[in-house]
């Protein structure tokens, strides 16, 4: 093993130290939802007993420090990905909710009839469906990237499918359910050799590695607090401002206007342009924290641990009788997606439950990745910097337990 305290680690999380079904917790969901360790929960409950004040508009005290807390995360924001200009990040409630506002504000711009958005065969739901509803609504197609059977991305039909009608390309760093991590500054190079932006769902990415959107080069990077110990309700989007100050307003409202008349309203600049109304204060100051807390282990000590948890975790599972993996690329991050013959994987799931095992079953919001490997579902297993060998261990024993109940 490499040199990494996970039993100091887990001290932090204190649901950790819970049970289920009078198990221990074992706890494999995080590429669903990430746990919060105590210093990310005391965070939000001191802003709500000593700094609540709504931000940007009061002239007291109270108002001052709530704005310049939040602000302050905007910079923790900016340093995490590597970006120069502070105004360049946008808080927003999630990666959906960031990806549909591209989707609005750049895409009502700037993709018109007869125009191409690329997508590939792995993204989630959320970076298909904002894309096809644009197509739908100003006559453009969607084109898609294939997986090939370990769940790569097809990089030779993706470079066939840029063209002068490609409008943007919108992938994923790391899919949910193979794990693959794309390469994306590969992609990036390929798209923008076409003067092609490039939007980039960090979703599964920014919480598991070091990422630095100036070496990456992409236009847009886009992730949830959630995943990575911070609170849900907040989100980033990280855009250069040469698109941001093109694109449209998102939503309207408070906060993202200069002047309102009856006749004309003008707009503010980059970021409150895109942040109308009251945002989430308190998820932003907790999104804050948890970057503070995993850059104090350091992302890149995160991601060698996982490395090792998951190789562990893959060739214990070869082990099991029956069971089939759906995505083997080399380069992996901590995400098993499997079934096991003859039982459903909402069963495994059940039985897996009953032991205290926590993981995720179904079709995991990538439908057409389960027709790509023609399964209804699959089981997943998503591992963090709090997982341990034993609870792999664990998850085996209880899958073996679960196949002899079907046997
Ligand atoms: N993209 C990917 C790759 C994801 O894994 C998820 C969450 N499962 C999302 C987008 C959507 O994130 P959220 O629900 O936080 O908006």
């Amino acid at each position: 093993m490499v040199e990494f305290d996970v039993e100091r680690i887990r001290r932090d999380f204190p649901v950790l130290a819970t049970s289920v079904n009078n198990k221990p917790l074992v706890y494999l969901d995080s590429g669903a939802s990430a746990q919060m360790p105590q210093s990310v929960i005391d965070r939000i409950n001191h802003y709500h007993q000593y700094e609540h004040a709504n931000i940007h508009r009061g002239v007291y005290q109270l108002s001052e420090q709530a704005t310049a807390a939040y602000e302050a995360v905007r910079t923790t924001v900016a340093r995490f990905l590597n970006v120069a200009d502070t105004s360049e990040i946008i808080f927003t409630k999630g990666t959906t909710h960031a990806i549909n506002l591209v989707a609005h504000a750049y895409g009502r711009k700037f993709v018109h009839a007869g125009d191409e958005i690329i997508v590939s065969h792995m993204e989630h739901h959320s970076n298909i469906v904002p894309w096809q509803q644009l197509c739908d609504e100003v006559g453009a197609t969607l084109k898609v990237i294939p997986i090939s059977d370990i769940g790569e991305l097809d990089l030779e039909v993706y470079e066939r499918l840029l063209s002068d009608k490609t409008k943007l390309v919108a992938v994923t760093h790391v899919s949910n359910v193979l794990g693959t991590v794309n390469p994306i500054k590969d992609m990036v190079a390929l798209a923008h050799a076409r003067e092609i932006p490039v939007l980039v769902d960090g979703a599964q990415g920014a919480p598991h590695m070091k990422v630095d959107v100036q070496d990456l080069g992409c236009d847009f990077y886009i992730f949830s607090g959630h995943k990575m110990c911070g609170p849900t309700g907040i989100g980033i989007l990280y855009g250069k401002r040469h698109w941001l100050e093109r694109m449209n307003p998102y939503e309207g409202g408070g906060d993202m206007i200069l002047s309102v008349t009856f006749e004309k309203t003008t707009y503010a600049d980059i970021p409150a342009k895109f942040e109308a109304g009251t945002p989430p204060i308190v998820s932003a100051l907790g999104l804050g924290e948890a970057i503070d807390y995993l850059e104090a282990i350091g992302l890149d000590s995160i991601e060698r641990y996982e490395k090792v948890l998951t190789k562990y975790a893959t060739e214990a599972l070869s082990d099991i009788k029956d069971i089939t993996f759906y995505g083997t690329a080399p380069n992996k991050a901590a995400v098993i997606s499997f079934n096991i013959k003859g039982v459903h994987a909402h069963d495994i799931g059940t039985l897996l439950n009953d032991d205290g095992v926590a993981v995720r079953t179904g079709h995991h919001c990538a439908q057409p990745v389960m027709q790509r490997y023609k399964v209804p579902a699959t089981t997943r297993a998503s591992f963090y910097l709090y997982n341990t060998i034993d609870d792999v261990d664990k998850l085996v024993a209880s899958i073996r337990n679960a196949q002899k109940i079907f046997s």
